[in-house]
């Protein structure tokens, strides 16, 4: 302990900023944490949470309309109240900021409510008042990214997105990354007209080939008018909506455009440069494995460091930096077999490799395929399909790679996860006996590799 007023100064109080706080402070450490906008940062606020809630409400119009009759289900007049599903959703969210402000408060960390800079390597400064600290975390996070086309004002991002007025009766949806997917699809599902454009050839970029042409097929099914190689160059506003140029020069007319045209890290005026922070090339805050910058006593983790860009990567660098700081254990965070899921309508979930990446770095492969029609859609008439896809290094036997498109294909990837970080292999697989009926059993029953 030194005469420092804090052992660790956190800015942000998002994910991986709370977390860090939090178990430095029940490590015995005097800890505060400074937030400008609000307890949770964007997973809570602005992303994973309200999304998800988002597209649980999305769901209902296809199970209801759809699906049911094959049920047996005859279903009477049906409405979708926006107000109501945002302001639940608002309530929900605030009653989360509750619970953060109560973590923090029974860790003993200090919350300060405003903007922190960092003055100098052991100095913050907040609501003109400066602090001293041992250690300080930069854990700021990341903001939308729009590119510079006139009339981009008119456009909203995702930070708008939550609070809408109304819901449009018809949106463009501008990029191809989790967020474009993810809401074109929840707009769909509310019952929007969604048009979807993508810059290149195929969305999910870095995501397996085979998971994006079978998620694209899938969207087009249910109704998403997804346009590839098509981007906007320009918007005017007409009337309540807009009209956006595209690039083979036709015009597009919405009440409503979104750019998910990604995210970068939140760095601007925090006083990084002042104290000597390295940035690196894409803007990140540069630092080691155990998340140090080059100035000893500044830290970061989280989308400002854009590695792992997930909620959990977060907590999970915030947990190793309070081990490596405060309980004598120098631990760096793993990045590798992150699973991770896309809230798509049929989701998409992903752990290990791709079969692009796996060829690159294997000399030989196995990959496993199958794509069927789920046990549900034989009575609803249904025509999406599930992907299933495992990847297998030859020489090892170990699975290197695990995909999926469909039902619940987030909560799926999750238990898989722990077989791929254990490093099992197809034959653990084979011997694993399936769950029956379901879909994830397919996972366990794949016998014959694909052709390569
Ligand atoms: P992403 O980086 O995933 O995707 C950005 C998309 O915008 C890409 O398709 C990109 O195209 C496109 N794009 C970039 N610049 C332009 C431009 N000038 N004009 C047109 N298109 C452009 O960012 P997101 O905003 O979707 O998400 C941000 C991060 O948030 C993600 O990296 C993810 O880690 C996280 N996230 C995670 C979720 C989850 O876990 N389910 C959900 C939502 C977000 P190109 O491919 O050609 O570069």
């Amino acid at each position: 302990m030194t005469d420092r007023d804090f052992d660790l100064f956190a800015i942000g109080a998002g994910s991986g900023g709370v977390r860090a706080a939090r178990f430095s402070a029940q490590r015995g450490a005097r800890v505060a944490v400074a937030e400008e906008r609000y307890l949770g940062g964007t997973c809570v606020n602005v992303g994973c949470v309200p999304k998800k809630l988002f597209m649980y409400a999305s769901h209902f119009r296809a199970d209801l309309h759809e699906a049911s009759a094959g049920y047996g289900w005859t279903i009477g007049e049906t409405n979708f109240d926006w107000p109501t599903l945002r302001d639940n959703k608002t309530r929900e969210i605030e009653r989360l900021n509750g619970i953060y402000e109560g973590l923090l408060r029974d860790a003993g960390v200090q919350h300060f409510d405003g903007r922190a800079t960092i003055v100098d390597a052991h100095s913050v400064e907040v609501a003109g008042q400066r602090y001293t600290a041992e250690n300080i975390l930069v854990a700021t996070g990341g903001w939308p990214t729009v590119p510079e086309i006139p009339g981009v004002e008119w456009a909203v991002t995702s930070n708008e997105l939550f609070s809408l007025d109304e819901l449009p009766r018809k949106a463009i949806v501008v990029g191809g990354g989790y967020i474009a997917v993810e809401f074109a699809c929840i707009f769909d599902g509310l019952g929007v007209d969604v048009t979807q454009l993508y810059r290149g050839p195929l969305f999910l970029r870095g995501f397996d080939g085979d998971v994006r042409r079978h998620l694209a097929e899938q969207v087009r099914l249910r109704g998403i008018d997804l346009r590839l190689e098509t981007n906007v160059t320009a918007i005017e506003k007409k009337g309540g909506g807009i009209v956006a140029t595209l690039t083979d020069g036709s015009a597009l007319e919405a009440d409503l455009i979104l750019f998910a045209t990604g995210r970068h890290p939140n760095v601007s005026d925090l006083g990084l440069e002042e104290a000597g922070v390295e940035m690196a090339r894409d803007g990140s805050i540069r630092v080691d494995a155990y998340s140090r910058t080059n100035v000893p006593s500044i830290w970061a983790i989280g989308d400002v460091t854009n590695r792992i860009n997930l909620t959990p990567v977060a907590i999970h660098e915030g947990v190793c930096l309070s081990e490596t700081l405060f309980n004598d254990n120098p631990r760096s965070p793993d990045h590798e077999n992150v699973p991770a899921a896309v809230f798509s309508q049929p989701p998409v979930g992903t752990v290990g490799l791709t079969e692009e990446e796996a060829r690159e770095r294997y000399s030989s492969i196995d990959v496993y395929r199958s794509v069927f029609r789920a046990l549900k859609q034989t009575l609803t008439g249904g025509e999406e399909r599930t992907l299933m896809k495992l990847i297998v290094d030859r020489e090892t036997d170990r699975v290197i790679g695990l995909h999926m498109v469909g039902p619940e294909a987030g909560e799926i990837i999750q238990g898989f996860a722990v077989a791929i970080k254990a490093g099992a292999t197809k034959a653990d697989f084979d011997a694993t006996i399936g769950v029956h009926p379901t879909s994830a059993e397919e996972f366990v029953t794949m016998r014959t590799p694909i052709e390569s």
